[in-house]
This record gives C-alpha cells, sequence and structure tokens, in this order.
C-alpha cells in the first residue's frame, strides 16, 4: 500500500544539486489510480522538473480515463480527461509564489495533492456519454440508445415541456 499511496513522490536531491537550467523528465503510466474521491484508469504522463535559481519549476501533463454516469441516459462510460500544471516550489520561504510552494528539508515533492486537484477540474459538470446521446424515454424510461420503445420523443408535448421546467 505504500507504493501506491507514494507513487507520485519524486526525490528532486539531485535536482537541488544540479545546476541552473537542468531539467529532468519523469514518465507515469498506472493501470488505475483510486483514492478517496478520485477514480482513474490508463493514467499516462509526465511531470518535468527543472531547477532555476531560487526553487524547481515543476510541469505536469497527463491524461487519464475516468468512469462517470451520464446525465441524460444514466449509464456509466469511460470519460476521457487531458489535464496539466505548472508550479514553483521555492527554496526558500522569501522565494514563495502564490502556490505556497516550498522544496521539503528531505527533497521529496508529493505531486498527489496537484495530480489530484487538477484532474478533478478537468471533469465535466454535465457529463455526457457521448455528443449525440438520446438519453432515457421520458414515458416509459428506457436507454434510447440501446433501443427503440416507440414512444414519441419530440421535443413538444407536455411531457418534455415539464423536463424543461425541471431542468432534464
Ligand atoms: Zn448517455
Ligand atoms: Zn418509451
Amino acid at each position: 500500500m505504500e507504493t501506491l499511496k507514494n507513487r507520485l513522490r519524486i526525490n528532486v536531491g539531485f535536482i537541488i544539486n544540479a545546476t541552473v537550467g537542468y531539467t529532468r523528465e519523469f514518465d507515469f503510466e498506472f493501470a488505475q489510480y483510486k483514492d478517496d474521491d478520485l477514480s482513474l484508469n490508463l493514467v499516462r504522463g509526465e511531470i518535468t522538473i527543472s531547477r532555476a535559481a531560487q526553487g524547481l519549476l515543476a510541469e505536469g501533463n497527463f491524461e487519464a480515463n475516468t468512469p462517470l454516469e451520464c446525465v441524460k441516459c444514466l449509464t456509466e462510460y469511460q470519460q476521457a480527461v487531458q489535464w496539466q500544471f505548472s508550479e514553483f516550489f521555492a527554496f526558500k520561504e522569501e522565494n514563495i509564489t502564490e502556490s505556497g510552494l516550498l522544496v521539503p528539508d528531505d527533497a521529496q515533492i508529493d505531486f498527489k495533492e496537484l495530480f489530484r486537484e487538477f484532474a478533478i477540474l478537468e471533469f465535466p459538470i454535465r457529463p455526457v456519454c457521448m455528443a449525440d446521446c438520446k438519453g432515457l424515454c421520458i414515458e416509459c424510461g428506457i436507454n434510447l440508445n440501446q433501443s427503440d420503445c416507440g414512444h414519441r420523443q419530440g421535443p413538444s408535448g407536455p411531457l418534455s415541456e415539464l423536463r424543461n421546467i425541471i431542468g432534464n
């Protein structure tokens, strides 16, 4: 479990000791990533760390799939997500930027929080399984992507007006 929890921790000691301008890329690939409220599959990406004069610049670039429920047909599907972050970790308090990040004394930077935070920001507010998802039949509730129950779904009619009012 320890190793799973620390998968996004990088020992940056050798970068601190490198000359200004030194850059190193760390590649990541996880079949699965799970914690409290985040579940990702096929995670791929990299974190590039560059030595600056007053600290380290970390640039992350990731992609993954996450299971979400479609707001139209209520089916779980895999949503592709891409996210980036770019943060400065200062060596000393006086050089801290608005991100408030410092290089830890043990030179181990755990990127888990940044990874999580920026991934979740890219999740759609109204997830939809596909652009032309037909949703559920307003009369019988059948998933119209899978079968056609024959009920008329048109934009007019009392039921669809009711749906518009409830905002569905
Ligand atoms: Zn759908
Ligand atoms: Zn129907």
